[in-house]
């Protein structure tokens, strides 16, 4: 018998590689487990069922897309859309606090059914999907997809298929786990091409492309309900899916719910209003109340 680990809340990402022959390391994966995350984000928010699902899925998205960039800064995941939800947000900082939040219209539909995946087109309509890296003063980087496939998973593949002529496959999970909660999980794998002396990618040799192939078939034997299920580990799912291809794990990258509002980040924002603006913003107190759209505190500033 195998041991798992059963009903462990996983919060975090384990990057995996697999070994394409010879000194190269190609193929390299990551797999998300935000279950925590996701269920403490979204029980501070009333979400319709059918939009925390999607937001679930960014969460995951976000975590792992996040996890691919060696860099310190801020990995952040946005879409705009003009139905009924506008925007959808999920950000994740290189010490791996993770926030998100949904722009849900007040006549969005409580009775709509989950789409498992969930259904981005039809909750967005026609936007845009974009990945943000932001290092501060090293730099930001942005990358933008039209929203013209049904749902995340697909919108994604096609960015890096455009953007980032990457090869690149990704499964989506998110589910309800029948206790108030959410599982939410994201599995990525790439291939890196090595580049040459003039570090221009050199071309894929025959061995190294059946290779990629058999990892993707064996990648698409993964359910999404195994993707999220909480009695498999992520290393024992790894090992189910790609021990033909001598996966390897690296060191689990822990992620944690973590808002970063603060009363002088709020002060701040509010420095950029005029006096009788405040004014008309507070009560009797001379308090102006802004709520985190994030964590739902409410942070109470002296005019
Ligand atoms: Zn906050």
């Amino acid at each position: 018998m195998t041991a798992t680990i059963a009903s462990e809340v996983q919060n975090g990402v384990l990057p995996f590689l697999m070994n394409t022959g010879g000194n190269r390391t190609a193929l390299r994966g990551r797999l998300a487990r935000v279950d925590g995350i996701a269920s403490s984000i979204l029980a501070r928010h009333d979400y319709p069922l059918a939009a925390a699902e999607l937001s679930a899925e960014s969460i995951a998205l976000a975590a792992c897309l996040s996890s691919t960039m060696d860099f310190e800064g801020i990995f952040t995941l946005q879409a705009s859309g003009n139905a009924s939800i506008s925007t959808l947000f999920a950000d994740v900082t290189s010490a791996g606090a993770v926030r998100a939040y949904a722009q849900v219209a007040e006549d969005f539909d409580r009775e709509q059914s989950l789409g498992a995946p969930a259904a981005l087109i039809k909750l967005m309509g026609t936007g845009y999907l974009a990945f943000t890296v932001d290092q501060g003063e090293n730099g930001r980087y942005q990358g933008i997809v039209p929203i013209e496939e049904p749902d995340l998973n697909a919108v994604a593949m096609r960015y890096f298929y455009n953007s980032e002529q990457l090869d690149t496959a990704l499964l989506l999970a998110a589910k309800p786990d029948g206790d108030g909660g959410w599982h939410a999980a994201a599995l990525m794998l790439q291939r890196i091409p090595e580049t040459g002396g003039n570090n221009e990618p050199q071309p894929f040799t025959d061995e190294e492309d059946d290779i990629w192939h058999t990892a993707c078939t064996l990648m698409a034997t993964c359910t999404r309900d195994e993707l999220i299920d909480p009695n498999i580990s992520p290393e024992e799912l790894l090992r189910r899916l790609f021990q033909e291809l001598n996966v390897a794990v690296l060191p689990f990258k822990m992620m944690q719910d973590e808002c970063r509002c603060s009363p002088d980040r709020v002060e701040r924002m509010l420095d950029g209003l005029e006096q009788a603006e405040k004014i008309d913003l507070a009560d009797d107190d001379n308090k102006i109340t802004v709520s985190c759209e994030f964590c739902k505190k409410e942070h109470h500033i002296n005019i």
